[in-house]
């Protein structure tokens, strides 16, 4: 397709995806490229995007970051799940944890015990008290055990995360420009970018572009005219309010997600403050009555006025197209229900990097980068419609949409299967294990109507011994963990003034 060598990498943007990707690329690609990175000083970034989940930690691992460091420049906090608050039902709450419950056989995991169990009479405690990270956000304990530990993320502060990010970036050589970008210079024979022109007057010249300008897209987007597949019609929220609230009580180890009659509410504690948001439909609520409904809805005092974001849940058609590459929301947006934004721009970077077209770019790499990020993308959007979509909730015209409404096939295939078998697969470039569904599947009130074999192999003392075994180790495992913000008041207390 191409084979101008790849020496120079220009990033648009400064945002979350614009840094991370500038972390990365200068730290595996040191000097092999020369790194730029143009943000606009002019132009905020969207500024929320602060819950995470595990992946994170082996992306920091490979930048050389001290968690102690990074957490206390970031004001950060543990995450061991999301509490999901009358999304089953109205009072009915689950949480959707980073854990894995009990101990599974090869052929039947543990929850087709529990389920057995349960069909056969057999004395059963709630499902999430199998699972240690479950149990630990219940009790709002934490702590990082290096050996048989509980698997955890972080909430952390969006701005400062980029600052601490932009440090790394110009200790492995990437180097900042501050404009804002006017236009960009298409090659007249192939269409591809030449440049990208400043309002300086300045003219930035590169290789390989990597467009991190949010939700404007200007690179790929508005300059190389890539499509946008929107997928409204399946997650109908397509706006939110965030504002930022003081503490009323010690941080959770956990995000809290409210199911609301036109939407949901997160709330996500920092050391300092929280973070608050309403995800919403406008076909459901008002912009005006969405601000009035959070700030009446958010526990402690407004710190920030609530402000509207808007956005189009979907995806580009393609997220490489000839020298240009998007990474974070100019690639396309998945509502933050299940945290997975952040991922997203960590697995699209790490993809890059693995994929770098160091010698030109060549068709079988775009290809195999834009497949990937499609197979990956369509996986976390079917999970995030389940929430939707799963629910017994019958009490405004939003819920009603959404529990009637047409799935894609992919999503109807596996809740049929989980009905009928109580099994779920994992398929290659899926993000979220077979365990993340059970708790979803299950949290939203769906039950199996079945379960493996395997099971029956068991006579009910067995059963019953093996599960209340389990039931007790889980519990000596979280009791032994100190109260998470002890915790983090000996770890990592915020360094930020
Ligand atoms: C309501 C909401 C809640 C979210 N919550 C989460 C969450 O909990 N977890 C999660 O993982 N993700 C979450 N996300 C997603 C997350 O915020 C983003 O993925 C992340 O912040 C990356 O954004 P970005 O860097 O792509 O864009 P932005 O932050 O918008 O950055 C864009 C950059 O481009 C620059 N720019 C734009 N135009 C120009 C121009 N003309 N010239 C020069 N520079 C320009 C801007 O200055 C800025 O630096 C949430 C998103 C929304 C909308």
């Amino acid at each position: 397709m191409n084979n101008t060598r790849i020496k120079k990498v220009v990033i648009a943007g400064g945002g979350t995806a614009g840094w991370m990707a500038a972390a990365l690329i200068s730290k595996s690609l040191g000097r092999g490229v020369e790194l730029t990175l143009v943000e606009s000083d002019a132009i905020p970034t969207v500024g929320v995007g602060e819950a995470t989940i595990p992946p994170i930690i082996n992306f920091h691992k490979v930048l050389d970051l001290g968690e102690k460091e990074f957490l206390s420049r970031v004001n950060g906090t543990f995450k061991l799940g999301i509490s999901f608050e009358g999304w089953h039902d109205l009072g009915k709450d689950y949480v959707h944890s980073f854990g894995f419950a009990g101990k599974s056989n090869w052929a039947a995991e543990f929850h087709h015990f529990w389920v057995g169990a349960k069909k056969r009479g057999i004395d059963v405690s709630q499902y999430g008290d199998y699972c240690a990270e479950h149990l630990a956000a219940r009790m709002k304990k934490f702590a990082v055990v290096p050996k048989n530990g509980v698997n955890y993320a972080y909430h952390l502060d969006a701005g400062l995360y980029a600052k601490f990010l932009r440090e790394v970036s110009e200790k492995y050589g990437a180097v900042r420009k501050e404009g804002t970008i006017a236009k960009v210079n298409l090659d007249q024979d192939d269409g591809s970018i030449k440049s990208i022109l400043l309002e300086s007057g300045e003219t930035v010249e590169g290789d390989l572009f990597v467009d991190c300008t949010g939700f404007r897209a200007l690179l790929i987007g508005e300059a190389l005219g890539t499509g946008y597949d929107d997928w409204s019609h399946w997650l109908p929220c397509n706006s939110a309010v965030a504002a930022q609230t003081e503490l009323t009580a010690p941080p959770l180890p956990y995000t809290r997600s409210i199911a609301r009659p036109f939407g949901w509410q997160w709330r996500i504690p920092l050391q300092n403050r929280a973070g608050n948001g309403l995800v919403f439909s406008s076909d459901y609520l008002s912009d005006e009555d969405a601000k009035t409904f959070l700030a009446e809805n958010v526990d402690g005092k407004l710190l920030t006025d609530p402000r509207v974001i808007k956005f189009t849940t979907g995806s580009r058609k393609v997220h490489w197209k000839k020298n240009c590459v998007a990474i974070g929301l100019s690639s396309g947006f998945l509502e933050p229900l299940e945290s997975t934004s952040i991922h997203l721009i960590q697995r699209s970077i790490t993809r890059l990097v693995q994929l770098f077209p160091s010698n030109g770019i060549k068709q079988s790499q775009v290809d195999e980068f834009n497949q990937q990020c499609r197979d990956e993308i369509e996986s976390i959007r079917d999970f995030i419609i389940l929430h939707y979509h799963v629910t017994d909730r019958d009490d405004s015209d939003f819920w009603r949409y959404c529990r009637t409404m047409d799935v894609p096939d992919s999503l109807s295939h596996r809740i049929k299967l989980f009905k009928e078998t109580g099994k779920i697969f994992k398929k290659d470039l899926d993000l979220f294990a077979e365990e993340s569904w059970v708790q979803v599947m299950m949290g939203q009130g769906l039950m199996p109507d079945a379960y493996h074999p395997v099971v029956d192999t068991m006579a009910d003392d067995s059963l019953g011994e093996f599960l209340k075994d389990t039931l007790m180790s889980t519990k000596q495992k979280v009791e032994r963990l100190p109260e998470h913000h002890e915790f983090i008041e000996y770890y990592c207390k915020s360094t930020v003034v």
